[in-house]
């Protein structure tokens, strides 16, 4: 990664469907499509003239950025070309597996779209609709297929730890599924019960897992993956080795990154702040909103999320100061 460059993150806020468990600002309205395109083009553009930094990475999440046409994608790819100047990036782009032949993957990949982010969560039928999720584990194939006959190798597959009725086999068998497809990158996150989703109020009555199953299964996880060659460089996530989400790894450098779209975050200059989680104030130009920070407890508590952890190096290059030697004394009760 370039010192002093940009991550540019684009919130999708529209899905086909909610999925029980999720509290990610999305709708399922889609009436306001254009709308939200042109004002993320206008917001690009805005951020240009206060941001003199070169992107070097680019994330379209959500949401599901895949039900956006490309034609969408590629006039948003267009604006950040267009206002600010780049360096090689990075593309990513979150793929929900039910839209992969709807998506025209050799005109993204000619736009530069270099890494793809597939919600698999699981290769077990019966869990993937227990999550509600509108795809099979046929369409994870096809995704993986169509994404690689386009010359797209770095894939990324999630996975769900503690989905009801989940066991060790189920994770197995996602590992053994991400070996055989050559999946070079899995993020592995544990379902967590969020208020006001359906799973919240569970009238279906699903059996949850306690805390201690759960980190079973996230120990389970982590070994298996281990023995299969993959690094596990931060909390949820593994790769192969060189195949490390080089945006992600902003957020946990405390590098710079500007979010777009209702609900997003941004941490530029030393300063976090959001849009709010409405559509329709984005797309009228909602004012941002600006969050309390410590950029050097976070760099501590971020770097510890990750197998690089906190190095008296990166510390000085970022705050122009050394290390202050009461983290040491804070550490040593632990
Ligand atoms: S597709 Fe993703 S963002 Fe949309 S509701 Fe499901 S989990 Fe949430």
């Amino acid at each position: 990664m370039v010192k002093n460059s940009l991550g540019i993150y684009i919130h999708v806020p529209f899905c086909a469907s909610k999925c029980p468990y999720c509290d990610f600002y999305s709708l399922t309205d889609r009436t306001f499509v254009r709308d939200y395109v042109s004002a993320v083009c206008r917001e690009l553009k805005f951020w240009s003239k206060k941001i003199d930094k070169p992107v070097d990475t680019i994330y379209f999440g959500g949401g599901t950025p895949s039900i956006l046409s490309s034609e969408n994608i590629i006039r948003i790819l267009d604006s950040i070309r267009n206002n600010f100047k780049i360096l090689d990036p990075e593309i990513t782009m979150e793929i929900n597996p039910a839209d992969t032949e709807f998506l025209d993957f050799e005109k993204l990949k000619n736009f530069g779209l270099n890494r793809v982010s597939l919600g698999a969560q699981s290769v077990n039928g019966s869990q993937l609709r227990i999550l509600g999720r509108r795809h099979g584990v046929d369409d994870i194939k096809k995704s993986i297929n169509l994404t690689k006959s386009c010359g797209i190798e770095n894939i990324s597959l999630d996975i769900i730890l503690g989905v009801p009725e989940q066991k060790n086999k189920d994770i197995e068998d996602f590992v053994n599924f991400c070996i055989y497809n050559g999946v070079p990158h899995i993020s592995a996150y544990i379902l967590k019960i969020e208020k006001s989703t359906p799973y919240y109020f569970n009238k279906t009555g699903l059996k949850f897992w306690g805390d201690d199953k759960i980190a079973d299964f996230y120990d389970y996880t982590c070994e298996l993956l281990r023995d299969s060659g993959y690094i596990h460089y931060e909390i949820s996530n593994f790769s192969k080795d060189g195949f490390e989400s080089k945006h992600n790894l902003k957020y946990w450098f405390l590098d710079d990154y500007l979010g777009i779209g209702p609900s997003a975050h941004s941490f530029v200059g030393g300063k976090r702040f959001y849009y709010p989680r409405d559509l329709k104030k984005f797309i009228n130009k909602a004012l941002i909103k600006y969050e309390k920070t410590d950029p050097e407890k976070e760099f501590v508590m971020l770097g510890l999320r990750t197998k690089y952890g906190i190095s008296d190096e990166r510390f000085k290059e970022k705050f122009g100061y050394n290390f202050p030697k009461i983290y040491y004394e804070r550490a040593k009760k632990f």
